[in-house]
């Protein structure tokens, strides 16, 4: 066989894998009946206005208090998202209550949030510090947190499936995955809401941070903590005790988080 031969071949051979593959007439009608997929479900945002209650969080050099701050932030945020289309928002408290860091995290669990963002305004070692940042879990902070679980009962929980049957290599590897899919998530909604922030509002130096806050420690919700400003920062306590301030970084943010909820690692 020469080797145009072989090409025409080969060729005639790919032609008639390609025709197995058509689907035939019965099974064109039967596919026809099936009901379309169902509308995806809105992508749900769970917000998280930090302290609360007698928590009252940093409190600024003129008084202002970050748990009301960031209630107030929140709550604007939730407002301009709610209308977005495809999005639903949660808030983890709505009034000045006090909430544990594990309960602010099984509120986003349980909500099956896709998203979960802690608003903050805390206070810098720095008071020269001022300006917008964004955390996600460190990377150790996270694998420690990934092998904790695999020790954990919850396991099939935490993955949504029943994994008692695994084998404990098999049970780990799937926590990995689940944990690297959350922490991926994560770091891509940090980096584009600050990004996105940044257009409009002043940035901390470095504003996209890693640390081992309990609040981002969700296994499978992708988390970020925002810290909107420093009470600490003069000028940081003037914008953040002003409401019309507040509305303008609560506008921004939303925008940004809308965006990430169409971008492709949400959507
Ligand atoms: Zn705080």
């Amino acid at each position: 066989m020469n080797r145009r031969a072989l090409l025409r071949f080969a060729a005639g051979g790919c032609f008639l894998s390609l025709a197995g593959a058509v689907p035939t007439a019965s099974a064109l009608a039967q596919k026809s009946s099936v009901p379309d997929r169902k509308p995806r479900a809105p992508r749900m945002v769970m917000l998280d206005p930090g302290h609360g209650g007698r928590d009252p969080g940093a409190i600024g050099a003129r008084g202002t208090y970050e748990k009301d701050v960031t209630l107030d932030i929140a709550k604007e945020i939730a407002r301009l998202l709610g209308r977005e289309r495809g999005v639903s928002v949660g808030l983890t408290r709505d009034g000045d209550v006090g909430l544990a860091l594990a309960e602010r995290v099984a509120l986003a669990r349980d909500a099956r949030a896709d998203l979960f963002i802690s608003i903050h305004a805390d206070s810098a070692p720095n008071p020269r510090a001022r300006g917008l940042s964004a955390y996600t879990l460190s990377d150790r902070a996270s694998d420690e947190f990934a092998a904790a679980i695999a020790k954990q009962e919850n396991l099939a929980d935490v993955l949504g499936v029943g994994t008692h049957d695994l084998n404990p290599a098999v049970q780990a590897f799937l926590v990995d995955l689940a944990a690297d899919r959350t922490r991926k998530g994560a770091v891509e909604a940090k980096q584009q809401l600050v990004k996105g922030a940044g257009r409009d509002l002043t940035l901390l130096e470095n504003p996209m941070r890693y640390a081992d806050f309990a609040v981002l420690r969700a296994p499978d919700v992708p988390s970020v903590l925002v810290e909107t400003g420093f009470l600490s920062n003069k000028e940081d306590e003037r914008l953040l005790r002003d409401p019309a301030a507040r509305r303008r970084i609560a506008a921004v943010l939303a925008r940004e988080l809308a965006a990430v909820m169409k971008s492709a690692t949400f959507a």
